[in-house]
């Protein structure tokens, strides 16, 4: 089948691409070469809506960041998904620090972000206090908010795949020729045709991007490593914590998740190597003596995981997004250098691409755009009788599958049957949390698979963590050796 427009990546930058691309009357097929949506840089960062103080005036970053931080809350709302204004601080420990601070406040404010303020060190303490007592000032930026970037991710493609937007896994992009009046993308299953490429690969979008021409670009993974704690010590912050930004970026923080877990992190070490998502003994212990810096009382006997993501550093002298279009490159657009405000930038990215496609494309909005998806059911945000009515109708909302965050049975055949639906016993844990408690999946797994593998057809030896050989299960020991 020839598409109108296809989009190479289902992380969160395509993923709301192809959603702002099914607002139009255009074929649309996205091609990911991993099981699922969401398994890139999107699945493991700090899941900040970043205010947009921290990008230099003027860049793409600083845009796309205030847009789609504005754009977020309508977005979550449409999408029905968490989340939550719960504000910023910037910790500045040093009086000779304060000019740096009053920078930061300038630039956001230059780059159209309300409400800021610089708090003193009696004002910071009242709102947070389990900050250093060395912190002598704050940037407060109420603006700030954190949401899930699964469900973000999950949603957007969901709401796409709803519009008629196709999505194929496990579907690598091998190379691309500009042929006729459009391009061909090689997959090993066969070529694609389209009229428009938007290349959204993450940290692997150089490689198409020095395919097409213009000015090579190397992207270089930036490793960010992080602890996520238990809930139980969800109460030590409740705003996102950051220190003066350096060199790097905007340096480790300490923040409430959506879902009541504190995460600290990201370490930034530049690897050769686009899949070390490892983490390290020494990057974690760094991290975490970092962060006592700003919490002093961080337990580190309540780390229920530690995880890590590559920022797609674009290895060059300016820090900033690419996102456009190339010269000699009719047809083709593309997000490079998508790091952090990546995930804030992503629904503003969208829009804009989907509309450069459009406009070359001479394409019409639709009128039967449908702005939603189908609604998810959390049962711990029910009441009982929500929760009585719901396991009446269907008895599986009533079956706990993960004790450690009550995910249901019903819940998890939701995530497995919807579109694009989850595949691996990540995907489900990403859609549903399940196996994202304190025992991490030490009980749930063994079920979740014989729902995978009753839901999908197929024999748990095929089933896999996340995409891949089949490892889970299947090997007694003899084999393995
Ligand atoms: C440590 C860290 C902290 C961060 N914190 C924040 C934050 O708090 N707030 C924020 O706004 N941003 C944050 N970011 C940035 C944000 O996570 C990224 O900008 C965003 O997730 C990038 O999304 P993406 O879709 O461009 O890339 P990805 O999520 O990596 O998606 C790219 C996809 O393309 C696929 N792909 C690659 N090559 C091919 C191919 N040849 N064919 C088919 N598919 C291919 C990959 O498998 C992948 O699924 C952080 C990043 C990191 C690493």
């Amino acid at each position: 089948m020839q598409y109108d427009v296809v989009v190479v990546g289902a992380g969160v930058t395509g993923c709301a691409v192809a959603m702002e691309l099914s607002r139009y009357d255009l074929r649309v097929a996205v091609l990911e070469k991993t099981e699922d949506v969401c398994t890139g840089t999107s699945k493991a960062n700090s899941a900040i809506v970043h205010a947009g103080f921290d990008a230099m005036p003027g860049t793409a970053m600083a845009k796309f960041n205030v847009l789609g931080s504005r754009a977020m809350p309508a977005l979550c709302r449409r999408l029905n998904i968490p989340y939550k204004r719960c504000g910023a601080l910037v910790l500045c420990f040093e009086a000779e620090d304060l000019p740096r601070l009053e920078e930061l406040l300038r630039r956001g404010e230059k780059n159209g972000v309300e409400e800021l303020r610089i708090l003193d060190q009696a004002e910071l303490r009242a709102l947070e206090p389990n900050v250093s007592e060395q912190a002598v000032a704050a940037l407060y930026a109420p603006t700030s908010a954190i949401v899930c970037p699964f469900e973000l991710t999950a949603a957007m493609a969901e709401n796409a795949a709803r519009n008629g937007c196709n999505f194929f896994f496990e579907r690598p992009v091998t190379g691309l020729e500009r042929g006729g009046d459009g391009w061909t993308l090689r997959t090993p299953q066969g070529d694609v045709d389209c009229l428009c490429v938007v290349n959204a690969a993450g940290v692997y979008a150089d490689e198409l991007h020095n395919a097409v021409g213009g000015d090579p670009v190397r992207i270089v993974g930036r490793r960010g490593e992080y602890c996520l704690l238990d809930k139980k010590a969800g109460s030590l912050v409740s705003r996102t914590v950051f220190q003066l930004p350096g060199k790097l970026g905007k340096g480790v923080l300490v923040t409430p998740t959506v879902h009541g877990n504190i995460l600290v992190g990201p370490t930034a070490d530049d690897v050769e190597d686009k899949e070390a998502t490892e983490t390290t003994d020494e990057g974690l212990a760094r991290l975490l003596s970092t962060a006592r810096r700003s919490v002093p009382s961080l337990p580190r006997g309540q780390t229920i995981t530690s995880f890590a993501g590559l920022r797609a550093h674009l290895a060059r002298d300016e820090h900033d997004f690419i996102v456009g279009g190339v010269d000699g490159a009719p047809g083709y657009y593309e997000a490079i250098g998508i790091e952090s405000p990546g995930l804030t930038a992503a629904p503003a990215i969208g829009s804009y691409l989907a509309g450069l496609c459009a406009d070359y494309l001479k394409a019409f909005e639709r009128t039967d755009y449908d702005p939603g998806r189908d609604r998810v059911v959390r049962m711990d945000e029910l009441s009982f009788d929500e929760r009585a009515a719901l396991i009446r109708e269907n008895p599986a909302y009533g079956q706990i599958i993960c004790r450690c965050e009550g995910v249901t049975e019903g819940e998890i055949i939701d995530a497995i049957r919807r579109v694009p639906g989850a595949r691996s016993v990540d995907g489900v844990k990403r859609r549903t949390r399940a196996g994202m408690g304190r025992c991490q999946g030490g009980f749930c797994m063994p079920k979740v698979m014989e729902l995978l593998s009753r839901e999908l057809g197929v024999p748990q030896t095929e089933l896999t963590k996340n995409g891949g050989a089949p490892w889970l299960v299947g090997l007694t020991r003899k084999e393995e050796e």
